[in-house]
């Protein structure tokens, strides 16, 4: 995400400012970091820079509205109902906007004098990290606003963060090393700072920028204002909060509050988090393991994309923030183990649930919209589905055959939220709401008939009133004699009576001018009015408005029903995600035949058959079949046979893991192979796996047994980082020194060719000292893949480490991939055949074989130097290449079909060849 454009300056005061100008120029000074969306009538109108701005921005027309001082005032503006298109690409760009409105009828304005000005005030402050509006959130992915805050005290940083649209409410105290990590498994929307905050992990986090004054951190404070939100006299019942995480949430709150001027969404108690609670997976890896988008930013492609099987929004949201933050307590993944497992087995419930949730609407997004005063009938509606989703689910639930009993934890804490949740606000809703309802409660008509009975009598005020201008059509064009005579409506003149131009003068002679008064004259049409017609209109417009008085406060009586039971619905909310990402899990592994992994606190890393998702899921779409390979990195003295294993369904093996040649069990393998031979893949599935099994998922293997990782490092791959001034090398080393300086004995590190940016021998230098570094100092369990076949000697000397390599075979000169991993050592890189398959031209591969030749006879140095030397250069002719001649007992043999062939065919056929070979000697 781009940063804040620049606020737009505020222009002056003014003594020959209109009195509008000057309301205009007093609610802007309050605003400047934010375009000022002023209402007028039917439009949102920016002025000044703002105009400017938002013109460009939207490209939409500026124009000019009267002088400031002696200048043209630049304007533009959008149409009140169709502004949130308008604020979505507004927000998109970074900008924040600050909506005004009219806040008194401006009868009320004219009655202090002809000259006075509407009432206005800003009435919400629309941010990116603070949206609520359907259209302007993704309804799959969190849209967190998060704080960060530091005390000079500490030496910990605070992070809170918070999802305005759904309230969920967190923090953590956490080291300023592992900001960046936090801060990319977050992905946030928006991130509040101290002004003057300078830090590279906020830089790169990708988030729109909002400074504070350092104030609005304060700890002191801070407190003061979450016992008041919570109404609570201590904290302590959530959480030991630092004075950094403290400083962090007050911030948020009083963001949160300024943001929706004084409102308060319906924010969750706020929840401790521990970093230690997840895996620590950095920014660098998460974007090279494209976790959730592709390195070119695309969300398909991703391992989110390929193992979301949820029904919800609220369930893929979920989904999202497990997969960003694996679990490191063995007894928690367990719990989300059992759950899926039980789903697994239970595929008829399973089912129905899934079936059940997939209209189920989301309580959430609604419950905050409601709890802002944002809300509208169809928020109303969310909440009643949800509820009936609810019901219905723990119904299925506590139906379970009794095989399938006692439910794991996690399925039946969530079934009891579920249960009879605010039964009775849902038969309020059910009876209040009519059957189709309008975006708006201003709208009306979305009351049900039968439900409230002055509501009812003045409806049908308003409908007899209509029945009878139905009745006067008829009766004017009887009296009148005019049978083209109608009675329409529209917004401007209200009723009105309209006949052709040709009868017209009939009506404004007498005896008829008496009662017809004549309003307007169109090219086609007279149009006229009389005084019963507009009594009766008055009576219809009398009616409508109370009724809709009526409804407004029927409005405001149910949302208030459903704030009473906010604490409940949030429950049954989180309750129905969580089913909803346990079955989509189940879904998951029945379809791809994944495997309960067996996650423990030792140090084990046992994959058999493992296979890497995305790249499974990719070959399975052209009919292919993905290689499984084992991996083991463990000091697994446990055995990994224990425990259950089961996968989904039994696995099509393409190579069982009996077949395959047991792998070395060290803890790290320094893994050779040609290029495009699966070395990546490779690495990257035992990481995925690794945070799939802590997420709570099923893995692709056939069996999977991993001691708790708590962090994930990676060097793969690796681009310029041009913008912070870092060569790709530079960026390779940066990563390699991050991961040699922080791993320890629980992580896991994968690293694809160190030191490959750089001449031969310093490369090959810096991946030896890398290597012995990771065995001797970091003791990890890490995966190193190489092309510097130099260093598969390590093994004589480091007892943990093993060679394993990537299996080709060569054939005719070509090389074949077999994408197995087995023991041992690749004895070449088999790189100018991966070239040759690239289309390099062919005088290049047979000149960069004659180098390879010379190289390998001579070793590096001046003498091979010489020996390239005096091989012939090659020559590029512009010759057309050869045509291959067949002969012609190729040709006849193409003709042949053996198999309807009779003996005495057969025989002829054989002469005839023996013919034609004596030809083709010629
Ligand atoms: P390079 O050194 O060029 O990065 P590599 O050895 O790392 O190459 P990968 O990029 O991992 O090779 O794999 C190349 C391609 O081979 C993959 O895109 C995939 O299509 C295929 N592949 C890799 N592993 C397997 C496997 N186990 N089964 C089937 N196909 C595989």
């Amino acid at each position: 995400m781009q940063e804040n454009p620049p606020s737009a300056a505020v222009p002056p005061p003014s003594p020959d400012a209109t009195p509008m100008m000057a309301q205009y120029l007093e609610i802007k000074a309050g605003h400047p970091g934010a375009l000022l969306f002023y209402r007028m009538g039917d439009f949102y109108e920016l002025f000044f820079d703002d105009a400017a701005a938002a013109s460009e921005a939207l490209d939409i027309a500026l124009t000019k509205r009267g002088k400031h001082a002696g200048a043209d005032i630049p304007m533009c503006g959008v149409p009140v109902h169709s502004h949130e298109a308008y604020l979505e690409r507004l927000i998109r760009k970074g900008f924040k906007v600050a909506v005004c409105e009219q806040v008194e009828d401006p009868a009320e304005a004219k009655k202090r004098g002809a000259k006075s000005v509407v009432a206005r005030a800003v009435t919400r402050l629309v941010t990116p990290g603070t949206l609520t509006e359907d259209t302007l959130l993704d309804a799959r992915a969190h849209n967190y606003l998060a704080a960060l805050a530091r005390t000079g005290a500490e030496a910990m940083l605070g992070l809170a963060w918070v999802d305005v649209s759904t309230g969920r409410f967190e923090a953590m105290a956490l080291p300023p090393a592992a900001l960046a990590a936090e801060l990319a498994r977050l992905a946030p929307g928006e991130l509040l700072i101290a002004e003057g905050t300078d830090d590279d992990a906020v830089a790169q986090s990708g988030a729109a920028l909002t400074e504070l004054p350092a104030a609005r951190f304060d700890s002191a404070s801070a407190e003061r204002r979450l016992k008041a939100h919570l109404g609570v006299a201590a904290l302590d019942a959530f959480g030991a909060f630092t004075r950094a995480e403290l400083g962090a949430m007050g911030a948020l709150l009083g963001y949160v509050e300024l943001t929706q001027v004084g409102r308060m969404p319906a924010l969750s108690a706020p929840r401790r988090v521990a970093s230690a609670d997840a895996m620590t997976i950095d920014a660098a890896t998460r974007a090279n393991l494209e976790l959730v988008k592709t390195l070119q930013g695309e969300s398909a492609g991703s391992l989110l994309s390929v193992i979301d099987r949820t029904a919800t929004g609220a369930g893929a949201r979920e989904l999202a923030s497990r997969l960003a933050a694996p679990l490191t307590d063995p007894v928690s993944i367990a719990a989300r183990l059992d759950a899926v497992e039980w789903f697994l087995d239970s595929r008829d419930i399973r089912r129905d649930l899934r079936a059940a949730l997939k209209s189920a609407p989301d309580i959430a997004r609604a419950l905050s919209r409601l709890s802002l005063a944002r809300g509208g009938p169809r928020d109303l509606a969310a909440i009643a589905g949800g509820l009936a989703a609810a019901h219905k689910l723990a119904s299925a639930l506590d139906a379970a055959p009794p095989a399938l009993l006692p439910l794991p934890d996690e399925i039946a804490g969530a079934a009891s939220a579920l249960r009879g949740t605010a039964a009775g606000l849902k038969t309020c809703l059910d009876a209040a709401l009519a059957e189709e309802l309008p975006l708006m409660a201003r709208d009306g008509g979305f009351i049900a008939k039968g439900h409230d009975a002055a509501l009812d009598e003045t409806r049908a005020l308003r409908d007899d009133a209509r029945k009878l201008i139905a009745g006067l059509q008829t009766k004017y064009a009887g009296e009148t004699g005019i049978a083209a005579l109608k009675i329409r409506h529209n917004n401007v003149l209200g009723y009105y009576i309209e006949v052709p131009p040709r009868h017209g003068e009939k009506l404004v002679a007498p005896p008829f001018s008496d009662s017809y008064i004549h309003r307007q004259t169109m090219a086609n049409a007279m149009r006229f009015t009389t005084p019963e017609l507009a009594g009766l209109a008055s009576r219809i417009a009398e009616a409508a408005g109370r009724a809709l008085e009526i409804e407004l406060a029927l409005f405001d009586e149910l949302a208030a029903a459903v704030m009473a039971e906010a604490p409940a619905l949030s429950r049954a909310a989180s309750a129905l995600a969580a089913l909803d990402v346990a079955a989509a899990l189940a879904e998951l592994a029945a379809e791809r035949r994944y495997a309960r992994p067996r996650v423990d606190a030792s140090l084990a890393f046992d994959i058999k058959g493992g296979r890497h998702p995305v790249v499974e899921a990719a070959l399975a779409r052209t009919g292919e079949q993905f290689v499984p390979n084992d991996c083991n990195l463990g000091a697994d003295d446990s055995g990994a046979e224990q425990g259950a294993h089961r996968s989904g369904d039994e696995p099509d093996r393409t190579q069982s893991s009996s077949r395959r040649e047991a792998p070395p069990q060290k803890s790290i393998w320094l893994l050779t192979g040609p290029n495009m031979a699966g070395k990546s893949t490779f690495l990257r599935q035992n990481a995925l796996i690794a945070i799939l099994a802590q997420m709570g998922s099923f893995v692709p293997a056939e069996e999977a047994h991993i001691g708790v990782v708590d962090r994930l490092f990676s060097r793969v791959g690796a681009a310029d980082d041009l913008a912070r001034g870092r060569s790709t090398f530079m960026v390779e080393m940066v990563e390699t020194a991050a991961i040699l300086n922080q791993a320890g004995p629980r992580a896991l590190v994968i690293l694809d060719e160190i030191g490959r940016g750089t001449a031969t021998w310093d490369g090959l230098s810096i991946a030896w000292a890398a290597v012995e570094h990771l065995h001797e100092v970091n003791r990890s369990r890490a995966l190193f893949a190489t092309h510097y076949h130099e260093l598969t000697a390590l093994t004589e000397k480091l007892p943990h480490l093993a060679n394993a390599t990537m299996r080709v075979k060569e054939w005719q000169g070509d090389v074949v991939f077999l994408h197995e991993v087995g023991p041992g050592a690749a004895d070449r890189s088999y790189g100018i055949q991966v070239a040759k398959l690239a289309g390099l031209p062919a005088p290049v591969i047979a000149r960069a074989q004659a180098v390879l030749a010379a190289l390998e006879k001579s070793g590096e140095g001046a003498r091979s130097a010489k020996l390239i030397d005096d091989l012939p250069l090659f020559t590029v002719s512009a010759r057309p290449a050869p045509v291959e001649k067949t002969s012609a007992v190729e040709d006849e043999l193409k003709t042949v079909n053996p198999d309807a062939l009779t003996p005495k065919e057969a025989l002829d056929l054989i002469y005839r060849l023996k013919a034609l070979t004596a030809k083709d000697g010629e």
